[in-house]
């Protein structure tokens, strides 16, 4: 009852799982035999399907190592390739083509490599075995096989016959056994032939004494015995399952001749099956114990590792998207309960005072004649228009969809912060789907919100009420910007007479107006003669004239001059400023029926309104929806609707707790693994014990 074989094998197919740099080294039996002597015939009768490379090259360039699991509970037969990950591959077919390529792919100038190709075979139909495929021994090197391919491949076939293996020593019964190189290569490590089989190929090619002789072995010696084979496809074979056809043609040629029914004389594929299942078992049952001790040792270190570097704390890929979420949905509460109504009154109101600003400016403050604003007739249609003007330019300014994008951004820049945080640094798509959905949502929302903003304001742009609260409120707001931009024109002046250096930025204002002045001048001269059609008064020159074309001849660097005009703008307007200031805390501004006498003090009234009513929409439309909805996506779109294969590659996308979850589980199927063993070593030992009663 072979059971040692296939519950190691189990074993090392969960160690492999976890890593590939063998700890553990399982027996297995290794095929070594010359090109031709029927290797790959024996291998495949063995299996049961011809799935083996063939062709007149060799074609065997890699070692495979190949795992036979008996699978008696279905008809199911299939290969697979565990480096490859191809899944199931039903057809043998498919498997001996997938075998040539990655044969083929071996370059020329390598000739064979040692990295063996795993592959894996389950059949009802074949005993748990693992074998390994070495490429056949030349004899002859000719131009196509040089010398060093022969030697290449006798040192990969001494790699693989060392101790634990088994060796099956391949060889043809009509080439004399003193040249076989299977049978050299084997009496080198293992000179009393106590774990190589030998395997007689081609025996109907064999006078039946000469054959029953080989078998008997008597000149070359092995502990383990020779059988022989005829393994060779009959051509009335077929496809399909063709042990049959191969056993039942090798039946018929054993049964023919007495001989190779007498004793000592072991024939038949069945036999060899038989044979290496029983040596392979007993060979498992010797390694077991070093086998528990690699794996107690590998054990022990993980155990200790997992304490030292985690202090034993256990994650899943499942906690960890949880726990992340979770803090991602805290931080979310955390922005969403800091950002209120003030805040985004706040920001609304800073935006339209900046445009009340740029309206003033233009409207305003670059008019020359704002410095007879104050002293304007009441009803002065200029200066009445012109307020008007200036208010629709406000209220018409888009103020829906300003604020509602306003505040969209807003929104938008903190989710970009709130995913920057640890751990999405490690998450980039976690981190863009995040983002997508909360623009989503935002999106969905934009319209609505911005239409019910520009409709509630709507009234604001025929007719603005003004009490003498609001319009007291006005005035203060309005002198406040207003000394705020005043201290900003006089920081920019101050900047840049340091970067420029005062002399140097003074003698350029100086040239700069000097130039203006001629221009003027010219201009004016230009005027009168043209006017007067007097030819000599161009020609007299003032000594003042000559000074100033003399100054404005010097050249002057253009980016100086640049900032020089920089210089002045900023001084008129410091200026101008100024004055406004003073007219806004003037009597003239303490009521709001003078507003055409104060326009800053009358659009921040406005603005004040327009903030007023915008927010209290956004708010309701915007944020309270976002607030709502934002957790909930999260739960669904990264938690709920995410499978479990995605749950881990996002886990192991953080480096860190990839190493957790790797270190956790090795330490989980080393455990796994050790049951299995104890429990087998415990069977092993009952055994024992009832082999010594009996
Ligand atoms: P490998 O190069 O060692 O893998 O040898 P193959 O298995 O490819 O076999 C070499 C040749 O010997 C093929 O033409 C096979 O058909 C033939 N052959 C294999 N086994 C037998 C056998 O038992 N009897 C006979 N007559 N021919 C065989």
């Amino acid at each position: 009852f072979m059971m040692l074989t296939k519950k190691l094998i189990e074993i090392r197919t969960i160690l492999m799982s976890i890593d590939h740099n063998e700890t553990l080294k399982l027996p297995s039996i290794v095929v070594i035999g010359s090109q031709s002597s029927g290797k790959s015939s024996v291998l495949e009768a063995i299996v049961g399907h011809e799935f083996l490379p063939k062709g007149s090259n060799m074609v065997t360039r890699r070692p495979i190592e190949l795992t036979l699991i008996h699978t008696p509970e279905t008809d199911e037969e299939y290969g697979e390739f565990p480096q490859l990950g191809l899944g199931k591959v039903h057809d043998f077919k498919q498997v001996q083509k997938t075998l040539t390529d990655l044969n083929l792919a071996v370059p020329e100038t390598e000739c064979v490599s040692n990295t063996p190709i795993e592959l894996r075979i389950y059949s009802p139909n074949i005993p748990d075995l693992t074998l390994i495929d070495l490429p056949g021994y030349i004899q002859i090197h000719n131009r196509n096989q040089p010398e060093t391919l022969k030697q290449k491949i006798e040192e990969l076939c001494e790699k693989y016959i060392r101790e634990p293996n088994i060796i099956l020593a391949v060889c043809a019964a009509d080439v004399d056994l003193a040249n076989s190189p299977a049978l050299n290569a084997s009496r080198k490590v293992d000179p009393l032939g106590l774990r190589t089989i030998g395997v007689i190929t081609k025996m109907d090619l064999v006078q039946p004494e000469v054959g029953a002789a080989i078998l008997r072995n008597s000149d070359y010696p092995l502990h383990l015995g020779y059988i022989g084979v005829v393994s060779r496809v009959p051509s009335n074979a077929g496809d399909g399952n063709m042990t049959g056809a191969v056993i039942r043609n090798e039946e018929a040629f054993f049964r023919s001749n007495l001989i190779y029914n007498q004793r000592g004389v072991n024939v038949g594929t069945a036999t060899l099956r038989r044979k290496l299942m029983n040596v392979l078992e007993q060979s498992m049952g010797r390694s077991l114990y070093g086998i528990v001790d690699a794996v107690q040792k590998e054990l022990e270190e993980s155990r200790y590792q997992f304490k030292v570097q985690y202090n034993d704390r256990r994650v899943t890929a499942e906690s960890y998207v949880a726990e992340t979420m979770d803090s991602l949905k805290h931080s979310f509460k955390d922005f969403a309960t800091s950002f209120g109504k003030p805040q985004v009154r706040h920001e609304v109101r800073t935006m339209l005072e900046q445009r009340v600003l740029d309206i003033c400016a233009e409207t305003y403050w670059s008019d020359p004649k704002v410095s007879e604003l104050p002293k304007a007739l009441p009803d002065d249609i200029y200066w009445l228009y012109k307020v008007d003007l200036s208010a629709a330019a406000l209220t018409k300014s888009g103020v829906g969809r300003a604020t509602t994008q306003l505040v969209v951004d807003v929104l938008m820049n903190n989710m970009e912060q709130l995913t920057s945080a640890e751990p999405f640094g490690f998450h980039p798509s976690a981190k863009k789907q995040i983002l997508d959905f909360s623009s989503e949502i935002l999106r969905n929302k934009f319209l609505t919100t911005s239409d019910q903003v520009e409709n509630t304001i709507k009234p604001f742009k025929y007719e603005v009420e003004v009490t003498d609260q609001e319009w007291a409120e006005g005035v203060r707001r309005s002198i406040a910007l207003l000394e705020r931009e005043l201290e900003m024109c006089d920081k920019l002046s101050d900047q840049m007479r340091i970067a420029v250096g005062k002399k140097k930025l003074r003698a350029a204002i100086k040239h700069v107006l000097d130039t203006e002045k001629e221009e003027q001048r010219r201009t004016d001269r230009a005027r009168l003669s043209a006017e007067e059609g007097v030819k000599g008064i161009s020609d007299s020159k003032t000594g003042e004239d000559v000074e100033l074309e003399e100054v404005t001849r010097t050249h002057y660097n253009p980016k100086l001059l640049e900032k020089a005009r920089e210089a002045l703008f900023l001084r008129d307007r410091a200026m101008i400023l100024k004055y406004r200031i003073a007219a806004l805390k003037s009597r003239q501004c303490k009521i709001p029926d003078n507003k055409q006498f104060c326009p800053e003090a009358f659009l921040n009234v406005i603005a004040e309104k327009l903030t007023y009513n915008a927010v209290m929409f956004i708010q309701v439309e915007l944020l309270n929806e976002f607030f709502f909805q934002f957790p909930r996506e999260v739960d669904n779109r990264l938690v709920y609707e995410v499978k479990p294969s995605q749950l881990q590659a996002f886990a192991r996308e953080n480096p860190a707790l990839g190493k957790h979850l790797d270190l956790q589980e090795r330490k989980m199927k080393l455990e796994e693994v050790m049951d299995k063993l104890n429990y087998l070593v415990r069977r092993q030992q009952d055994r024992q014990a009832k082999t010594k009663v009996g």
